[in-house]
Parts: C-alpha cells; structure tokens; sequence
C-alpha cells in the first residue's frame, strides 16, 4: 500500500500507519486525527517547554507548527533544550530547530518566524492559526499572546516554569478566565531563574497535548483552569479560574 491510498478521507495509509498508536478508544478517533492534519499552531517560544511542545505537536501530527523565537542558542539552554544540540550552540535557534521538526515527521510543515512577534505580528499570527501555545519566560509577551489569542477568539495555552515548579491554564475566549483575569497587574521579571529542564519538558508536554485535545476534540482540556506541579514538594494541584469582571482583555 502506497502513500496514495487512504482508509480515510484526508488520511494516507503511511499516515496511518504513522500515527496507529495513537487512533483509538481513550486516544484520538481518525477524524479527531484529521482534525490535527488541518490545524495548524503557533508555540511561541521554543526554548525548553515550547521546544518540547513544538516537538509532540509535529510528532502527533499537527499539520502546520510554526515556532517563533529569537536569538542564538547558548550553553545554558542545552539543560532543558530538546530541539538543539551542542552543535548548535552559538547559531540562531528557529531554523536548525524547524529542520529537526521537519526530520521528525515529513507530513508536517514547519514555519519559522527568528524573532519574537511584537503586537501587530502576533495579531497577525492570531488570525491565521487555530491555537496558541505560549511559552515564554515575560509576562508582556505571555499577556501580549492571551490579548491576540482572545482578540482572535482562539484558544490559547499558556505554560510557564519557575525552579522545579510548572504551571498551566488553558484559555478559551468568551468561555474562561483569561491570563489577564489573573495576573492584573504584571508580576516582576527574573531574567535568568533557575529551571531544571526535567520540569519544562513536562509542563511543555503537557500544554502540547492539552492543544492536541483541544485541536482534536478529544477528551477533557484544562478550559478555565489552572494546573501546577510543584516537583520539588512532589504535590500537583488544579484550581478553578473566575472571570475578573472589568477585565479589559475579555470582557
Ligand atoms: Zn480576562
């Protein structure tokens, strides 16, 4: 069977066969699968959560992942960087990083954007994407994204990262809290916090499949909540999100 025959509408039988251990009860139906060839999603950035996030994004099959990010890889990123290697240290990140997406599954396509998108770009990218994984370690870019996102009315994850501590929330406009409901006023910015890249893999895999969920209509996604893993203490909590009345993003 070649790559032209398909046992569904949309889907060859190489794709198929690709993603088999995924298709099925508990796990993505073929048009949930299908789905995910049409999306497309923006992750932003692509450091140690949104690297991870890119990577099972492309790996399940997203059909088109764009990564944004700017700046040269250096030797601190390499204890949480999934999408680059010592090789790589010293080069700008986005186009090595999109080429190992693209070697990591050929019916994926890969955009990269070498820089971080400034408000009228991620307006733009919001307008032409499906969802948002957001990555980054600012506040002014995660707001900047949760505003385009709800701007946009599409869903939007948000990961963020502190020492051994993770945290998620999953917006979705004109339904949740959004980012700025809870952080109102911009909390203070640590350039170089400490992270142990076990804990940005997990909490990047995991914003990865709540927008594997959301982009496949299957199972449950984190809509108004927030999780956090604090694994120094071992202990994983959820809490509900309110919408903050007179929120100038979302109401
Ligand atoms: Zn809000």
């Amino acid at each position: 069977m070649n790559d032209d025959q398909s046992n569904a509408p949309g889907l060859s039988a190489a794709e198929l066969q690709r993603y088999a251990r995924q298709l099925g009860d508990g796990v993505l139906s073929r048009e949930g699968q299908l789905r995910l060839k049409q999306s497309t999603a923006l992750v932003t950035r692509v450091g140690g959560m949104g690297g991870p996030a890119a990577l099972m994004l492309a790996m399940a099959g997203v059909g088109r992942v764009i990564i944004a990010h700017g700046g040269e890889m250096i030797s601190a990123d390499l204890n949480r960087q999934v999408l680059g290697s010592e090789a790589v240290v010293g080069q700008p990140r986005t186009a090595p990083f999109a080429d190992y997406l693209r070697s990591m599954n050929r019916f994926v396509e890969v955009e990269a954007i070498d820089h971080e998108p400034d408000d009228e770009e991620a307006d733009e990218l919001a307008r032409r994407v499906d969802i948002i994984v957001s990555c980054p370690p600012t506040f002014k870019e995660r707001l900047r994204l949760n505003r385009c996102a709800v701007d946009a009315g599409i869903p939007l994850v948000d990961a963020a990262q502190w020492g051994m501590t993770g945290t998620l929330m999953v917006v979705q406009p004109a339904e949740s809290a959004c980012l700025e409901c809870v952080y109102p006023e911009t909390p203070p910015f640590e350039e170089l916090f400490p992270v142990v890249g076990a804990i940005s893999s997990m909490i990047g895999s995991m914003a990865a499949l709540e927008a594997i969920k959301i982009l496949s209509g299957t199972g449950k996604p984190l809509v108004g909540k927030m999780l956090t893993y604090d694994a120094f203490e071992g202990r994983m909590t959820t809490i509900h999100l309110e919408r903050r009345a007179g929120c100038p993003v979302c109401s």
